[in-house]
């Protein structure tokens, strides 16, 4: 008996207590509090639609298609030149966004905000929201609520930036960019090159850590021939100095944060 009990809890993940309740919170929270021009929005419809796409339905056989009706529903713009991508440099680049408010990730618009950070999935048995425990992402089971949600939001974020957009990644990690993540295989490959121009990469080294990837290493190469081939234009730049600012606060001492570097 354990030994099932074992088995059936390694295969799961917590999903986060209260769904319903926090993503009704949050979208009033964003759309009376923090973006009141967004106060119009029903944060009553914008749950139902959301909680529709996956409550009732195998877990881990979501669609693009269930999240539709909540894309549609949910139309919010960023303006030109303020869209942020980031790859394995999130709390970096919401800390940056958070400051230099103008500067929009997924998770400063509205359907990213509503959804960070938690993990939901539904039952074929019951018609409510998951909340102990929802499947992992793997080979048998690729496309779990959540995953599917991130695919479909990543996809729409980057089909509708315009002008120059910009991509925070992470040279302290083995490789700065890489294909396999949301970035690499959604973000890239879903910027309109009438509307984008520019995407320029701002690759940041820890303070204090290894730097293993730059401007220079063939990770960036990889995304410069790609984003170059669909006809957009390509800029690195190593520890942009705003974000480096940043990180700064931490390490006011290193010499890197010194005005004279
Ligand atoms: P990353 O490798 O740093 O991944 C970011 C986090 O999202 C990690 O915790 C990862 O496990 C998770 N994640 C990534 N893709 C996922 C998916 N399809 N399903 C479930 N979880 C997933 O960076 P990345 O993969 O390039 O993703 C970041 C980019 O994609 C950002 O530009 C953002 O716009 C978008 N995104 C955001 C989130 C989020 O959790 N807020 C998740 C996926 C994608």
């Amino acid at each position: 008996i354990w030994v099932g009990v074992l088995t059936w809890r390694q295969s799961s993940m917590g999903a986060t207590d209260h769904v319903s309740a926090i993503v009704l919170g949050r979208c009033l929270t964003y759309t009376r509090n923090m973006h009141p021009e967004l106060r119009n929005q029903d944060c009553k419809k914008i749950l139902n639609t959301f909680t529709s796409a996956f409550v009732s339905k195998d877990p881990c056989n979501i669609t693009k298609e269930d999240y539709q009706p909540l894309i549609d529903l949910v139309t919010q713009t960023v303006p030109c030149n303020k869209t942020l991508f980031w790859s394995r440099s999130k709390e970096l680049a919401h800390q940056y966004s958070g400051i230099q408010k103008e500067m929009f990730t997924l998770e400063d618009t509205l359907l990213g905000y509503i959804a960070d950070n938690l993990v939901w999935c539904g039952d074929p048995r019951t018609s409510e929201v998951k909340e102990e425990f929802c499947p992992y992402r793997n080979e048998n089971c690729s496309s779990t609520a959540t995953s599917v949600f991130w695919t479909v939001v990543s996809q729409k974020f980057a089909e509708s930036a315009c002008g120059t957009v910009y991509v925070m990644l992470n040279g302290s990690g083995t490789t700065a960019f890489s294909k396999a993540s949301t970035f690499g295989s959604v973000e890239v490959f879903n910027l309109h090159p009438d509307r984008v121009h520019t995407l320029h990469a701002w690759v940041m080294h820890d303070i204090g850590g290894v730097e293993r990837d730059s401007c220079l290493g063939s990770s960036i190469k990889e995304l410069k021939s790609i984003v170059n081939q669909r006809n957009i234009s390509f800029f690195c730049q190593d520890d942009y100095r705003p974000a480096r600012f940043v990180q700064c606060v931490r390490h006011p001492e290193h010499p890197s944060c010194s005005v004279l570097m």
